[in-house]
């Protein structure tokens, strides 16, 4: 079992607090995501974690047992880092078998792993090589696959795949998912990128200065952000807000249109709609066309309702041109309602 349990968690540098007390379990066999802005704090986390930086406060425990005084060797991870550390003298072999040797692992029990982590991380071809010779995104690669080859319970990734193009991104985000699945390791992955959180992770805790605003499956961050700014930073285009009155019976007026929605003791809160979710209706929301952007099956319509921006991805059978107003209905079920002060959901 190897369960992470960071608790009541906090880090200062001098007199700025990069973590306010940070809890998280991440479960056996979990891909926990950590997804958040630059700065937001991911880094000193996992390094935390890792034990290549000590909290100001709070406690690190993996598979029962408190790791926060131990040296990273003596916590039982594999890392693969932004500064990958890989040895330039060293061929691509000699790399990934680094950590198995220090095992002291049988010969034909190093060519195994590392024959097959190279092939994972298409690098097979590359193991007579010295490292000196990659390019950035080979190197990542070396160092995702010597992570790989120690077969860990627990592994933690900083941005693994930030040096790849694209197309080798897509390709080794599905390898990633598969053989880490597979291996039964649990893993905390770093990244900005919300598109590889999403397909990637089994939770995704959704960080911003120094907290961590919401920890929850990939389809409830996108459909039920905890706060405001989930939904504005999760998803793009971002969610659209708007300012709802309140009006009798407990629904709420926005841009003159009425909507049933939260008990709340306030005059106004936010309403709040995915771009997707909107269709064009009568008893729409009146929406003043600005630009609007093919996207192939779709069209991106960015409009002002009342002043407000606000998003609409529409089919693209729909012809609108700009100067339009058009009324866009929002799905009743997809609607999300945020309390103005604490900025949290109100449902
Ligand atoms: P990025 O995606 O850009 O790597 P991040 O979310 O991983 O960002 P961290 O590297 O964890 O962010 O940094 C969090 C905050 O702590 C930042 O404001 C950073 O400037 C600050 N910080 C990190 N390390 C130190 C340090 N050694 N001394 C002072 N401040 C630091």
């Amino acid at each position: 079992m190897a369960e992470i349990s960071i608790r009541n968690v906090a880090k200062r540098f001098g007199d700025f607090t990069a973590l306010h007390s940070i809890d998280l379990t991440v479960e056996d066999q979990e891909f926990m995501v950590l997804l958040g802005a630059s700065g937001c704090g991911k880094t000193t986390l996992l390094r935390i974690i890792a034990g290549l930086e000590t909290p100001s406060q709070g406690e690190v425990w993996i598979g029962g047992r408190r790791v926060d005084h131990l040296p990273p060797r003596q916590r039982g991870i594999a890392m693969v880092f932004q500064n990958y550390a890989i040895f330039p003298h060293l061929t691509v072999f000699e790399n990934i078998a680094f950590g198995l040797r220090m095992q002291k692992l049988p010969q034909a029990e190093i060519d195994r792993r590392v024959t097959r982590t190279a092939e994972l991380m298409h690098i097979g071809q590359l193991l007579k090589r010295y490292s000196g010779q990659l390019s950035g995104g080979q190197r990542q690669r070396v160092a995702v696959a010597r992570a790989l080859a120690m077969e860990p319970d627990v592994i933690l990734m900083d941005e693994p795949l930030s040096n790849l193009d694209a197309l080798l991104r897509l390709e080794m985000r599905a390898e990633l998912k598969g053989v880490l699945a597979e291996s039964k390791t649990t893993t905390i992955y770093v990244t900005h990128d919300q598109v590889e959180a999403m397909s990637l992770a089994d939770r995704i805790a959704v960080m911003n200065q120094g907290r961590i605003v919401q920890a929850a499956e990939p389809i409830e961050v996108y459909r039920n952000p905890a706060a405001r700014f989930v939904g504005s930073f999760i998803g793009n285009p971002p969610m659209n807000f708007l300012p709802a009155r309140k009006a009798d019976n407990g629904s709420w007026q926005v841009a003159g249109v009425r909507f049933d929605g939260p008990q709340a003791e306030r005059e106004e809160i936010a309403f709040a709609i995915r771009p997707e979710d909107l269709h064009p209706a009568e008893d729409g929301l009146p929406a003043k066309v600005r630009v609007v952007e093919p996207l192939g099956p779709h069209v991106l319509a960015t409009c002002e309702v009342e002043g407000h921006l606000f998003r609409a991805v529409l089919d693209s059978d729909i012809r609108l041109r700009r100067g339009d107003t058009v009324k866009l209905a929002p799905m009743p079920q997809r609607i999300r309602w945020f309390d103005p002060e604490s900025e949290e959901s109100l449902q």
